[in-house]
């Protein structure tokens, strides 16, 4: 319908259009694109009443600096009154009991909340295969996967279902989805936006991220969402900056981009690594200085993640004993066994392999040689990208080793998933930020992703190498 919100908000400004008809043309696409799974719940009744209030906000001038904006909410976060699933079936009926602080202060800026997003369980999964509630397809292949494990939100913003939706991105969950699907997704830096309200997967890497069609929308969106909150410890106290106001400056003078050269090495597609090649060109004609970088530790990054953050997981996944809100084994005789079978049947395959993988890692024998060596490799990780911001400004390298991959292809292969993320999980085991953009599409015509990194807190400088790219290669 728009392009991006200024072109909606001056539509709604100027009285072109009302926010119930904005609504409505969301709606609409909601219902054509069932096919796709994208959404667990659709806020109807509730989305069309808070538009017609914002259209009388937007007649007194009194309207948020989001008014209209239509956004779509990830399954794992909290909406106050509505049922929070996770996309599993241990709380197929647990309804939240407050609203996550980021999607609170979307609210807070007259965002209408149209729905919750399907996804893979607890986030873990790269295909959104894992969801008790069934497949994602890719809109732009319905035989392909959206990516994972924010799939819904991906597949939700790139067939216009919403104008932004909310994501979370532990390992590439943003970042992966959003460069299947050809839109732009944002993982900020960790501690930058609030993760009260976020169902934890492995709490020291997740962070909650906006997807977009385009770079301004999801810059928008993270200025609001941005900031510290009192219920977050880990949120930290930093200055945010107008990140859309950013974009319409030109590309700083001077600029020094790091191109990681064991990323193009090997195992990559072939059209990807010729995506990189020819922005990397465009950028050096446009005066950006582009330097081969490299990031020695790197080749750790997919096993010292799947340590911590299983670990991680086996602890914050001990909480669901299936007693009030999903699947409560019937058949149990003593109270152990409920739990034991209420987890062993709540639970999907890819969670319980998880599970037991972390607590073996934690387990008394095996700490030092797994948990604590990868606690030490994830600093030496971090260490790496230290030393290359020292030289580059921002770094490029693909999204992902190929495009979307077919429905079925890799479920069987738990290790061929993971490898994914081989390019996403550096930069969440740093807490960098870091962004996908679309860059043109592979021979099938499925979209290719580029990722941009930056320096903790630049969250500026990525958006707008993000924007530029977008916009000109
Ligand atoms: N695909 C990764 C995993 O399965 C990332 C998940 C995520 O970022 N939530 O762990």
């Amino acid at each position: 319908m728009f392009d991006n919100y200024s072109a909606l908000r001056s539509g709604l400004d100027s009285g072109k259009v009302s926010a119930v008809e904005i609504v409505k043309h969301y709606l609409d696409n909601i219902n054509k694109g069932k096919h796709l799974n994208a959404f667990l719940s659709v806020f109807e009744d509730e989305a069309l009443a808070k538009a017609a209030e914002i259209d009388k906000k937007i007649a007194s001038g009194k309207a948020g600096r989001l008014a209209g904006m239509v956004i779509a909410v990830k399954d794992v976060l909290s909406v106050k009154g509505k049922r929070m699933t996770c996309s599993s079936k241990i709380l197929e009926n647990f309804e939240a009991l407050y609203t996550a602080t980021a999607v609170q202060r979307l609210i807070d800026e007259d965002a209408i909340i149209i729905g919750k997003t399907n996804c893979d369980e607890f986030a873990m999964g790269s295909s959104n295969e894992n969801s008790a509630y069934g497949a994602v397809l890719n809109p732009h292949d319905i035989t392909r996967v959206p990516g994972g494990s924010s799939g819904g939100s991906a597949a939700a913003a790139a067939a216009d279902m919403c104008m932004v939706s909310l994501g979370t991105d532990t390992g590439g969950s943003i970042r992966q989805p959003a460069a299947f699907c050809g839109i732009a997704g944002l993982k900020p830096t960790y501690g930058r936006i609030s993760r009260y309200g976020l169902t934890a997967f492995a709490s020291s890497f997740d962070a909650i991220g906006p997807f977009a069609k385009n770079v301004e929308d999801a810059a928008r969106a993270l200025y609001e969402m941005a900031g510290h909150d009192e219920n977050d410890s880990t949120s930290v106290k930093h200055d945010k900056t107008d990140y859309y106001a950013e974009l319409s400056k030109p590309l700083k003078k001077g600029l020094t981009v790091g191109i990681v050269k064991e990323f193009l090495d090997h195992g990559v597609q072939k059209e990807i690594v010729d995506a990189v090649h020819s922005v990397t060109k465009h950028l050096e004609s446009a005066g950006v200085k582009v330097k081969e970088i490299s990031l020695p530790n790197a080749e750790y990054s997919i096993q010292t993640y799947y340590i911590l953050t299983t670990a991680e997981a086996s602890s914050n996944l001990a909480r669901y004993d299936g007693a009030r809100y999903g699947v409560r084994s019937k058949d149990s005789a003593v109270l152990e066994d409920m739990y034991v079978n209420s987890r062993t049947e709540g639970f999907g395959e890819e969670v319980k392999r998880r599970i037991m993988l972390g607590t073996y890692v934690l387990s008394s024998g095996y700490y030092d040689a797994y948990y604590k060596k990868a606690q030490k490799a994830r600093r030496i990780i971090k260490d790496d990208f230290h030393n290359v911001f020292s030289e580059a400004d921002l770094i490029i390298t693909p999204t992902t080793p190929t495009t979307a991959f077919k429905i079925g292809e890799k479920i069987n292969d738990p290790l061929a998933m993971y490898l994914n993320d081989v390019f996403t999980t550096t930069a969440n085991l740093a807490g960098i930020p870091a962004l996908s953009v679309p860059v043109g599409k592979d021979s099938d015509g499925l979209p290719i992703g580029l990722q941009v990194m930056g320096k903790d807190f630049d969250e500026a400088g990525v958006l707008s190498l993000g924007n530029y790219i977008m916009r000109n290669c």
